[in-house]
């Protein structure tokens, strides 16, 4: 732990962390030792781990990187971070985002971006989005490992822009309980590890039924670790022929060619599949996403968190809550929200949310579809590209953007858990990464595939 805060004081120019805790640190630490000592040591004892910004902390700053939650510390403990506290890990500080966890490249953020410790020469990169804080700190052995949130791929985005294990588990396997809310039917957060063993650890110790979240699933949690043998022989891997994009980079295929090569000789059987509807998850995430949050972003209104704006004389509620919100908030983040709002206004309901939602259930049925005909697992890479250089998309068109996200969406949309392992380096030097989308709650099974790939 000591070692961890010492690296977090060296490497502030990452901006990775953005509220440190050393003294909670210390305190948990020293108990950490007390129970090892004791021999009493569960799963995380003394494990110094870092917490996303959207993660509710008690006592300590939980803003999700946005202006309008400033100062605010919240009266509880995320279930979350409180299992991982309970199972002895440590907590440093809290981790940088896109606000609200919108976002792609960490560029969002009301703390100003974090920096991915991977450079080409003296370019700057982004970690990545949103958990882009917690992604440059665990590549940047800046603590052992990271919470992430992923409602369309931000943990395993910015887990391949770093080079690092990201897991997103299945819709319902951690409790949202105490996570400030973007999208809450895709939301779910997950481990951003070094190793795919850390990964089996961590996602234990997060997982548990909460009676506090009516969508955290009621069922045991295996122990991950022991199902890592390694062993996939007899496995089927489905290869979908739609993640093959036009003008995908040749270095991406390559990739995942030699993502194939290597499952098989593993003594995987690889199929060709089809998951037809592919290509309508962008738009549809891009309107269940901004629909969602419009609606759970409401309750920053000025009165009950954080930020509220200095009002003139006879300014009344109205003029009070507009101001706090168009101070509060930033671009995106109102650019989301007017989204969300106008596709679920009376006269467009039907002709954008009700339209985007059958078009998640047809998702959904595509990967039902391929699982029923006995596939284990499906290999895509993880992103379109490497990642990209700071301020380079920034005041791009946005759509470029959302782009990032073209790999990783469908499976929050189908509820499923994927992860993303580090799979080689580009021509530059930059680290890229697999995506392995599993059956639902099998995510032991899809860490033992993801291990066999490591
Ligand atoms: N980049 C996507 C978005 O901006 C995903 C974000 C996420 O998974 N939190 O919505």
């Amino acid at each position: 732990t000591k070692d961890c805060l010492a690296e977090i004081e060296a490497a502030d120019a990452l901006g990775a962390f953005v509220h440190k805790t050393p003294e909670i640190a210390l305190e948990r630490a020293a108990a950490a030792d007390a129970r090892i000592k004791a021999g009493d040591a569960p799963a995380m004892c003394g494990i110094p781990i870092g917490i996303k910004d959207l993660f509710c902390t008690k006592g300590v700053e939980s803003q999700a990187a946005s202006a309008i939650l400033e100062g605010f510390k919240p009266e509880y403990e995320s279930t979350v971070s409180q299992n991982l506290a309970d199972a002895g890990a440590v907590m440093l500080g809290k981790l940088n985002m896109d606000e609200f966890a919108m976002g792609s490249s960490n560029e969002t953020s009301t703390y100003g971006n974090a920096v991915n410790p991977w450079k080409i020469d003296d370019r700057e990169l982004t970690p990545g989005g949103s958990s882009g804080g917690s992604a440059s700190a665990v590549a940047a052995d800046l603590c052992l490992a990271a919470t992430g949130t992923d409602t369309g791929g931000s943990i395993r985005q910015p887990a391949a822009f770093t080079g690092i294990v990201g897991l997103k588990p299945t819709y319902g396997r951690c409790s949202r309980w105490g996570v400030v809310a973007f999208a809450s039917s895709l939301d779910q957060a997950g481990p951003m590890t070094k190793t795919v063993r850390d990964a089996a650890i961590m996602m234990e110790s997060m997982a548990s039924h909460d009676p506090k979240d009516s969508t955290s699933a009621e069922l045991a949690v295996p122990n991950f670790e022991a199902m890592l043998t390694g062993d996939i022989k007899g496995k089927k891997i489905g290869i979908p022929k739609e993640y093959r994009m036009d003008g995908m980079p040749e270095e991406i295929e390559q990739l995942w060619a030699d993502g194939t090569a290597m499952l098989k000789d593993a003594g995987a059987e690889i199929v060709d599949i089809s998951l037809p509807h592919t290509k309508y998850a962008l738009p549809a995430y891009y309107v269940i996403a901004p629909a969602e949050a419009s609606s759970n972003l409401a309750r920053y209104d000025g009165v009950r968190y954080g930020h509220r704006a200095k009002l003139a004389a006879g300014d009344g509620i109205v003029e009070m809550y507009e101001k706090t919100r168009a101070e509060g908030f930033g671009p995106e983040v109102q650019r989301r929200v007017m989204i969300g709002t106008y596709v679920l206004s009376a006269g467009f309901y039907d002709a954008y949310y009700n339209r985007a939602r059958k078009v998640r259930a047809l998702i959904k049925k595509d990967f039902d579809d391929v699982f029923a005909a006995d596939v284990d697992a499906i290999l895509t890479p993880a992103t379109p590209s490497a990642a990209f250089g700071l301020g380079e998309m920034k005041d791009a068109d946005p759509v470029q953007m959302y782009l990032n996200d073209v790999f990783t969406v469908t499976v929050n949309l189908a509820g499923l858990p994927g992860i993303s392992v580090p799979a080689g380096l580009d021509k530059q030097g930059l680290p890229l990464g697999l995506q392995l989308i599993g059956r639902p709650w099998e995510e032991g099974d899809l860490l033992n595939t993801a291990y066999a790939l490591e």
